[in-house]
């Protein structure tokens, strides 16, 4: 069976929109017939400052979401990254197989570091796709499901599979992003020329998962939308519109041509208030099964202590093979 791998950080206190469509909706559907392997980040979320408390706090709330959304453990693992010692131990090996130059040219570096000065910001955040490349190579996946602004780091991670097969011997599968066009890159609601996230978008930008259904539909409302008034997708000159025309259609399974039909005649107005009645049908049931797994931290506790075990064992026995292959002797 295929192999599929996937991560997310545990950066916020509730997913959002765009990481539902882009990717984590693909890691429900591609349980079905994949064995899935599921982290949460929380190595890759300390790239920036964060609160321990806090981290604590999120790291447990990504897991309760997973389950909420329909990750099932039984079919796929689910575990927090920093308790499979592997991940830190093989990046390192990776990062002695980059190149500086090549490092530089990873855009999300350019773009997280561009607020504070590239000398503020900290070394883990320019190396993190190297890091991302030792989490995926691990698990030798077929498929990495992930948004549109992961492409880069995934060709980095398959230029390093290569160089260290034909350096030592063929150990690494060079894996395929999996990727949705269409929700590929859900744009934020205050300012559709840029990603949704979890650590860049404003509020009012974001619409998360774990809000009050009233506050989201709130903010679909509020969305900003372009000059004229016909409701048509068009990515370049009405990339408001289109953006909510796409989480409509994700949402609904309804095509973007018939919801183009649907709305001909009729103004942006009317869009967002439908827009904003589905958004809360949907979050409304997710939500409160959420919050109902965060009382049982037993159960929680329990799910991804049954996923760092599967997760270790496949980890640990590529990380030995690498070992073996770089020229490091064994322990006794
Ligand atoms: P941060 O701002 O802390 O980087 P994030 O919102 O980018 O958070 P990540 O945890 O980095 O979320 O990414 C988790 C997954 O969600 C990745 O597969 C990423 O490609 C996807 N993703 C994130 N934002 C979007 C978006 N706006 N549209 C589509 N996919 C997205
Ligand atoms: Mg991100």
């Amino acid at each position: 069976r295929p192999r599929v791998l996937s991560g997310i950080q545990p950066t916020a206190d509730s997913f959002h929109f765009g990481n539902y469509l882009g990717a984590l909706r693909q890691w429900v559907d591609l349980q079905r017939d994949h064995a899935p392997f599921f982290f949460i980040a929380d190595l890759h979320a300390i790239t920036v400052e964060q609160d321990p408390k806090v981290l604590r706090e999120r790291t447990l709330r990504a897991a309760a979401q997973l389950l909420a959304m329909g990750i099932d453990p039984e079919r796929s693992s689910i575990f927090v990254q920093s308790q499979v010692p592997a991940h830190a131990q093989a990046a390192w090996v990776m990062q002695c197989l980059t190149g500086f130059g090549e490092a530089r040219r990873m855009t999300q570096f350019k773009d997280k570091s561009a607020k504070g000065g590239e000398g503020a910001a900290s070394v883990g955040l320019f190396t993190y796709p190297v890091l991302q490349a030792a989490d995926i190579l691990l698990y030798r996946p077929h498929y990495v499901p992930v948004g549109e602004d992961q492409r880069q780091h995934l060709e980095l991670t398959r230029d390093l599979a290569q160089r260290f097969n034909s350096r030592y011997k063929k150990t690494f599968r060079l894996p395929e992003p999996y990727i949705l066009k269409a929700t590929a890159k859900i744009a934020d609601l205050q300012n559709p020329e840029a990603k949704m996230s979890k650590s860049a978008s404003s509020p009012a930008g974001i619409i998360e998962m774990l809000d009050q259904p009233s506050v989201s539909a709130k903010k679909i409302r509020s969305a900003v939308t372009d000059s004229g008034s016909e409701v048509r997708f068009d990515a370049e000159e009405k990339p408001g519109v289109s953006n909510l025309l796409t989480i409509y259609s994700a949402l609904t399974a309804t095509s973007v041509g018939d919801l183009e039909e649907e709305y001909a005649g009729r103004g942006y107005g009317d869009l967002k208030k439908d827009l904003a009645d589905v958004v809360v049908e949907f979050v409304t049931p997710f939500r409160d099964r959420t919050l109902e797994l965060l009382d049982d931290q037993a159960h929680l506790t329990q799910v991804l202590e049954q996923g760092r075990e599967r997760a270790h064992e496949v980890a640990q026995a590529t990380l030995d093979d690498v070992y073996r292959q770089v020229g490091f002797v064994a322990p006794a």
